[in-house]
Order: C-alpha cells, then structure tokens, then sequence
C-alpha cells in the first residue's frame, strides 16, 4: 500500500538524519541544519541502494526533514528534549503539502495515488476554503485519519435572545438554567472498565509474543475508542449551548484541586470539564457569543434563586431543599445554574470579567 511505504519512507528520513545531525556533532562538533539534510537527502534518492525512496511522493519525506528541523529548534532553544528516533509502532504521519494532493472539495487524492482516499469525514470542509496542509496519520491502534488545515474564515452566527446558565455537575455532566439535565456519560464508565480487564490481560501476556501484541492491539482500540466518543460528547454540547444561546454564563471550577480528591476525580475525567471549558471558549469567539465566567467562590447553590435567601449550609449530599424564606422548593442543580445565569448577566453589564475564561 502506498499510504504504508510513504510512512515508511518519512520515517526513515527523519530517523536517518537524525543520525546524520547526531554523528557531525560528536564526531566533529559540527552543527548540520535542514539545508545539509536535503541535499543529502537528494543524494541519497540518487544511489541505487536507497532508489526506493523515489517511489513515494517527495513531499512527505521532504516534510519530515522540515519537521526534524523543528525539533531540533525546541531542543535548542530548550523547549523540548533531544529528538528521539520514530519507531514503527507508534503513530505515523506523512504531511503533503498544496503541490502534493489535489483536494476538488469532495476528493482528497494524493500523489501518487490513481485513487481518491475513500474517507468518513468526522465534519464537513467549508464550501470555498483553501485546504493548505494534509496529514495522513495512522495511530497505535492501526487507524487512519486525515487531517485538513484551511484557511478558514470563520463568521459570527446572527444574534439570538437566549442567554444560559451552565452549573457542571457530579451526578450529571451538565445541568441549564433552563431546567434540563444533560447526563454524565456514564458509557464511558462502561468502557473504562472494559478497558482496565483488557490492560490486565495485556499484563499477563509474555514479552514479544504474538498473542501479547494481540492484546496490546485491543488495549489501542478500546483506548482510541474512548477518547473519541468523549470528544465527540463535548464538541456536540458545545456546538449546541453555542448555538442555541447568546450569552453563556459558566461557574469556573478549581478543577485541579477537586481531581486531588480521588472519590470525585473519577467522574471529573469522565466529564473532562476543562476540555468542555475550552472548547466553548474558542467557540464563543468564532461565533461571536460571550461565554462569561463567575468565580468559583459564588455561593450558586446555597442561594435562593427566587427570593435571594442565603442558606448557611449546603453539603453535597443535599439534592433538593425548600426555601425558608420564600417557600420555594429547589433542584439543588437547576437553583444553582439558575444562580450562575443572574450572576454572569449581571457581572456582563458592569463590563466587568467578561473575557472568555482562561481556563
Ligand atoms: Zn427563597
């Protein structure tokens, strides 16, 4: 396959002149840059041994010596450690560049390839946009992926009146002002645990035999398949809250420090709030909406919603509560994200916080 041999061929570049560059500077102290690469790179291509490199479109392989080039400007600007060698097990990558793949808005093919790549788009390219860089992966668990990057303008969506409150939950992942509870995907639980009995099997299997990389194989899948299925829970919540409100109050939360208590850092990944936070953040600024954070210390749940009574306590295990003052009878969630909308709104007319969080 060709995808298979142009992956091959990158890492064997990266991998040989990561080599080149280390040997120069032991042997002779001498510096070799991205330049010294390529042209060996093309005298390499031009001896009968390495003719193999040819039968895969350039670019890719000429990308992973650019991509050499980069590591080794974070190692020396000590951004990052000293580059190590890619290893055929792990994720492989080939980059084309606009000269190297020919995208009509429907097809991506790439060179050297007769056939269009039989993709399942996971989001659709918007009509018009110039597509500029495509990355063909293959993860640990043996799937393939495309990556597109377009210039892309991105236009605010025309104004709504909705405006929400968003309180982020235990017992569920989210709950609105609105009154609706959206569930803690509790799936995932289901998986993890799955994924934990396959890590035990993996665990027990011999080193290097056939049946352990079997096992480790599974182990890939189960995790890749859970990563996705949780992105793909908060991208559509997001899009969603994003679509449908204006305004978007949300209670930041000390993320951090509640993961230290273990009985709660369980759901906590479930729930990836601090994804969920960033997402609607880069969102509420491509959209034109504002996502507007209280603080963390705001008394959301132990305040009455109706009439403003303060409650003195409110331990976690309350879930519903009557008002002493006003009578009315609280959803312990719902009062508090009732609370975070009346809060965010009025913090947003004194101009005050109304940057999209930094979380
Ligand atoms: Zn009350």
């Amino acid at each position: 396959m060709v995808l298979a041999r142009t992956f091959g061929c990158a890492r064997f570049a990266y991998n040989h002149m990561l080599q080149f560059r280390t040997d120069a500077w032991y042997q002779r102290q001498e510096r070799i840059g991205y330049h010294e690469t390529s042209a060996a790179l093309t005298a390499l291509k031009k001896t009968p041994e390495y003719a193999w490199l040819n039968e895969v479109s350039s670019v890719p392989v000429q990308q992973a010596l650019r991509h050499l080039q980069t590591a080794f400007a974070n190692f020396f600007a000590k951004r990052a450690k000293y580059p190590n060698f890619r290893c055929k097990d792990g994720m492989q990558s080939a980059e084309y560049t606009t000269s190297a793949f020919k995208w009509d808005g429907k097809a991506l093919t790439l060179a050297k390839m007769r056939e269009p790549l039989a993709i399942r788009w996971s989001r659709t390219i918007p009509k018009g946009c110039k597509v500029t860089t495509c990355i063909v992966s293959k993860d640990a668990a043996g799937r393939y992926h495309v990556s597109m990057l377009c210039k892309d303008v991105v236009c605010p969506k025309s104004e709504v009146d909705a405006k929400v409150g968003v309180d982020l939950g235990l017992t569920h992942f989210a709950i609105l002002s609105t009154g609706e509870k959206i569930g803690a995907p509790n799936a995932f639980r289901k998986s993890e645990k799955k994924l934990a009995k396959l890590q035990r099997r993996l665990a027990k299997k011999q080193k290097g035999s056939a049946n352990r990389n079997k096992a480790k194989l599974k182990v890939a899948r189960m995790h890749a398949k859970i990563v996705d299925a949780r992105r793909d829970f908060l991208h559509k919540l997001s899009t969603r809250l994003i679509n449908e409100n204006q305004v978007i109050v949300i209670e930041s939360l000390a993320v951090k420090n509640m993961q230290k208590n273990s009985r709660l850092a369980k759901s906590i990944s479930d729930a990836s709030w601090s994804e969920f936070l960033r997402q609607l953040k880069y969102k509420a600024q491509w959209y034109g909406r504002t996502l507007v954070r209280i603080d963390r210390w705001y008394p959301s749940s132990k305040l009455c919603s109706d009439c403003g009574h303060t409650a003195a306590k409110m331990p976690l295990s309350v879930r519903s509560w009557t008002c002493p003052e006003c009578g009315s009878i609280h959803d312990r969630d719902i009062n508090a994200a009732r609370n975070v909308l009346a809060a965010g709104l009025a913090v947003s007319a004194h101009g005050e916080s109304v940057n999209p969080m930094s979380l």
